[in-house]
């Protein structure tokens, strides 16, 4: 694809060694001294994130790692989307916290490069391309979190071009910190003409620091944290409430037509978030892996396995095993999804051929919110099955496992919580273009299905392949017609739809990752592979069917949940 004729195996994996030795060696030392220590502001608004953290972030700066995949326009480095996917389940993996410092930055990125004049993107891209500056999305305000179209933040225009923002926001996530020598804010707000409602948004770009006429942080503009919030999890992250008084920003894209521009971040972030649970996930479940192995206690049902010890590792117990297996089902299959859609969205933005990019659109579009929710939802599931692998060990907080299932549970909530990804996806994604983006991945997984034809081995995969696809297909057709009767339908259905679409695509990527473990096994890397068959074998033997209460819940309908009146419940 363009921009990366010189992108090889090798320079890939260079990149991924030394992203594994930062991640290991620098930021997982500092995750749980940082949930333990937290932030600090202090009474004039300035908020310094854990020990350790700055100093990392001038590493990670110095290293080059925030340009990676960003465009050598603006002094990037121009690899794929893809190889930052994996960087970041790395990092996710060493310290979520300290991730989201970085990670909100690169979604600023997205979005000035895609929206920005020349003059914006001339003073902030190369700055946050080289990391000296990160990046904000200030969305909520304490009456509006869900429904953007109460947002009351103003914006008034200056005489040379800029505006003048004044409201608050609360909740922004790295709002403050010590990390870098300027934040840039992307804000959301309302003209003087607006419209009512999400059509008289516009979106701002609100330096902390005004750039003076050498680009350097100038003037203190009028935007400071007013508290930082104290939280379940993520404690390293600082969560402010940021007050903007006057404060100095320039339109992005066009007036009132700002949401739009901000699902640029928006969507980086979905799926940004879809890629922090993928590493808490995987750390989690290399814990839980290792406990399992030592901690001895009871004997095997079918008799001693370590004779030699006063008892079995537990790992020899069904039903440890069920919970290791879920955790390792699910990771290595939101590990595909995650990078089957990164190399989507290379796809779509470098593709020669605009057919394939406008394909690639629309499954990227399809599937960004089933790697928010559907991931999400499953690593706290998987997170807490990786503290039960620990007993009462799990609950106690020197063993790191309850952290992971704290910092787990936010990714359920911010970027949208997963209830409305689950209304996007079957209301906009699916019914609102009578199935058509549906359609395509069923081409491509029909496709997939037809290509086993005559294999034996594959059968076991593809069958309930083709099961849930089928299903999945009915589904839809039946919610669509009860849509149309009474819009509360698609609503009172659309999180169990999202799981039965989630499984419907990891069970095609467990099919296809069976394939390849089929294959490619040989005697050398016969461990690997059969591991990957035997998950496989799990996935579809105890996950998928899941997918047959989904079924039934979603088609139950909606009377039987509103039932009741407000004052009944
Ligand atoms: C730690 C943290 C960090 C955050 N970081 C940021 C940030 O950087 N920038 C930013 O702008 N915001 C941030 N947020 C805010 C976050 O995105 C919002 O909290 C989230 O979008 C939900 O909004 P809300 O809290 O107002 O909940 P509400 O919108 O009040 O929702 C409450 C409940 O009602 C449900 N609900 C609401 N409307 C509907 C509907 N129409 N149909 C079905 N269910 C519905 C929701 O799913 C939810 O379960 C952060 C929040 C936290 C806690």
């Amino acid at each position: 694809m363009q921009g990366c004729e010189e992108v090889d195996a090798d320079l890939i994996n260079q990149v991924l060694d030394e992203a594994a030795k930062f991640s290991s060696e620098v930021l997982a030392p500092l995750n749980q001294p940082g949930d333990a220590e937290g932030c600090h502001i202090d009474d004039a608004g300035n908020v310094t994130a854990p020990k350790g953290f700055r100093d990392a972030y001038q590493q990670y700066v110095e290293a080059g790692w925030p340009s990676l995949a960003c465009t050598p326009d603006f002094g990037g480095q121009g690899l794929p989307e893809i190889v930052n996917n994996v960087l970041y389940e790395m990092l996710n993996s060493a310290n979520q916290a300290w991730t989201m410092y970085p990670g909100l930055t690169h979604g600023a990125y997205a979005c000035l490069a895609a929206h920005g004049t020349e003059a914006i993107q001339q003073t902030y891209l190369p700055k946050i391309v080289e990391g000296t500056w990160t990046g904000t999305m200030c969305l909520t305000e304490s009456h509006c979190g869900t429904d953007l179209g109460l947002l009351r933040t103003k914006a008034e225009p200056n005489d040379d071009g800029s505006y003048r923002l004044s409201g608050s926001k609360i909740f922004i996530s790295s709002g403050e910190h010590d990390l870098a020598e300027n934040i840039v804010h992307l804000v959301l707000a309302r003209l003087p003409d607006a419209p009512a409602g999400t059509k008289g948004i516009s979106l701002f770009v609100v330096p902390k620091f005004l750039p003076d006429a050498d680009g350097n942080p100038g003037e203190r503009n009028g935007i400071r944290c007013g508290s930082i919030e104290h939280k379940m999890g993520i404690h390293g992250n600082a969560t402010c409430v940021m007050n903007l008084d006057d404060a100095k920003g320039w339109l992005v894209g066009e007036p009132h037509k700002g949401l739009p521009a901000m699902f640029v971040m928006m969507n980086g972030a979905r799926l940004g978030v879809g890629m922090q649970s993928l590493g808490l996930a995987e750390v989690a479940y290399q814990n839980a892996v290792t406990y399992a192995r030592d901690r001895l206690q009871m004997r095997a049902l079918s008799g001693p396995k370590a004779k030699d010890k006063p008892a079995d590792p537990i790992i020899v117990h069904p039903d440890v095993r069920r919970m290791l297996l879920t955790q390792r089902a699910y990771t290595e299959a939101a590990r595909a999804f995650c990078y089957w859609v990164g190399l989507m969205i290379d796809t779509e933005h470098r593709h020669g051929d605009e057919a394939t990019r406008k394909e690639c659109a629309d499954l990227v579009a399809l599937l960004t919110p089933v790697v928010k929710a559907f991931i999400t939802d499953n690593t706290f599931e998987t997170t807490n099955l990786a503290l039960q692998c620990y007993g009462g060990h799990g609950y106690i907080q020197e063993w790191g496992m309850e952290q992971f299932v704290r910092d787990a549970r936010i990714n359920m909530i911010y970027e949208g919580t997963n209830g409305i990804q689950a209304l996007d996806l079957i209301g906009r994604k699916v019914l609102g273009d009578g199935g058509a983006r549906l359609r395509r991945l069923g081409a491509i997984i029909e496709a997939f299905i037809k290509e086993q034809n005559g294999r034996d081995d594959m059968k076991e995969f593809v069958e309930p392949l083709a099961d849930i696809g089928g299903k999945l297909t009915k589904l839809t057709g039946e919610l669509g017609q009860k849509a149309m009767q009474n819009p509360e339908e698609a609503g009172a259905a659309s999180t169990d739809y999202l799981r039965v679409l989630g499984h419907t695509v990891y069970a095609y990527l467990w099919a296809r990752m069976a394939r390849v473990a089929l294959d490619n096994r040989t005697d050398a890397e016969a461990a690997f592979y059969d591991a990957k068959l035997a998950t496989a074998r799990f996935y579809f033997a105890r996950l998928l069917p899941e997918t047959a209460y989904h079924i039934r819940a979603a088609r139950s309908g909606v009377d039987n949940l509103m039932a009741l009146t407000a004052e009944q419940f």
